[in-house]
C-alpha cells in the first residue's frame, strides 16, 4: 500500500529512534496515548513499557495491518478514527509522530487536555518555533502561545533518511511538560506577531482589523503601556501576560 501524501503518512523506519522516543520517559504504570499510529512501530514500543496505549489512526487501510502488529500486546487498543474528534483526557502521556500538516491542532489540543506530558516528533523548523526565544530568528505566536502553557525540551533531532518516503525536511522530537499556565489573550498576542519587528505602539496602531478596535482607541492603549516603545519580537512570556492582562482591562 502506498503511503498517502493528503494524511502525511511518512513511516518511521528506524527502530532506534522509535525506541528513543518510548524512553524519553518512564512508562511504567502510565496510560498512554498516541495520535497517528501508522504501521505501530512506535506503538509497539509504547506497548512494551506503558500500562495502556490507545493507539489512533484515521486510515482504515492500516488498521489489519496495526491489528497484525500489536497482536501479542494485550495492552494496545487500536481506535480507527480521526484523532481531532477524540478526547485527549485522561492520560498520563500522549506521544505521536504527528501528521505534520495537523500539527498546529493536535499542539493545542494536547495544551488543553488535562494530560500533563506530550512527547512528539515535529517537522524540526516547527518544533524550533515552538522552543524560540525573544529577538531570535524563530520566535512566534506559537513559541510564546505553547511556552505559556508548557516547557518545551528538544529530544532528538532525526534525519530525513530515517522515514519512508524520505521526507524533504529533517525532524526532531520534543517534550512538553504542561506548567501553571500564563493567561495569554490569543488575539491580542495574533495581531502583534503580525507586526514582530515593529514597536508594541505601532503593532498596535496596524491592529484595527485584527483586533477590531478602532485607531484612536488602539493609540489611547498603547499610549498607556510601559513597554510601548519595546519591539514585538523582544517580549518575554511575562510581558505578554501583562499586556495581556492591561488589554482585557481596557478592552472591557
Ligand atoms: N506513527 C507512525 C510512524 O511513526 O511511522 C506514523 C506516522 S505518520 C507521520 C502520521 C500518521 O498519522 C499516519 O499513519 C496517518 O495516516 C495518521 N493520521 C493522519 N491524520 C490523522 C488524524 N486526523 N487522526 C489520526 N491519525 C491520522
Amino acid at each position: 500500500m502506498r503511503p498517502k501524501k493528503r494524511l502525511s503518512q511518512v513511516f518511521l523506519i528506524a527502530p532506534a529512534v522509535a525506541r528513543l522516543i518510548a524512553e524519553a520517559v518512564p512508562l511504567k504504570g502510565k496510560r498512554v496515548l498516541e495520535v497517528g499510529a501508522g504501521r505501530g512501530i512506535l506503538t509497539r514500543e509504547l506497548a512494551e513499557r506503558a500500562a495502556s496505549v490507545t493507539a489512533v489512526e484515521i486510515d482504515e487501510d492500516l488498521i489489519s495491518r496495526l491489528e497484525r502488529a500489536l497482536q501479542t500486546y494485550k495492552r494496545a487498543e487500536i481506535v480507527q478514527g480521526d484523532a481531532l474528534e477524540m478526547p485527549f483526557n485522561g492520560y498520563d502521556a500522549v506521544y505521536g509522530n504527528l501528521p505534520y500538516h495537523l500539527s498546529s491542532q493536535i499542539l493545542f489540543k494536547f495544551l488543553d487536555s488535562d494530560s500533563p506530558l506530550a512527547i512528539f516528533m515535529l517537522q524540526k523548523e516547527f518544533a524550533e518555533r515552538l522552543s524560540a526565544k525573544p529577538d531570535s530568528k524563530n520566535y512566534s505566536r506559537l513559541s510564546v502561545m505553547t511556552q505559556a502553557a508548557a516547557g518545551v525540551e528538544r529530544i532528538a533531532l532525526v534525519p530525513a533518511d530515517c522515514f519512508e518516503p524520505i521526507p524533504r525536511v529533517d525532524s526532531a522530537v520534543v517534550k512538553l511538560v504542561c506548567r501553571k499556565k500564563k493567561i495569554l489573550d490569543a488575539s491580542l498576542v495574533t495581531a502583534l506577531f503580525q507586526h514582530k519587528n515593529q514597536t508594541v505602539r505601532n503593532a498596535l496602531l496596524h491592529s484595527e482589523r485584527a483586533l477590531g478596535l478602532p485607531k484612536a482607541r488602539l493609540a489611547e492603549f498603547a499610549a498607556s503601556l510601559d513597554k510601548r516603545d519595546r519591539k514585538v519580537r523582544s517580549l518575554a512570556l511575562e510581558d505578554f501576560a501583562e499586556l495581556s492582562k492591561a488589554y482585557s482591562s481596557f478592552a472591557r
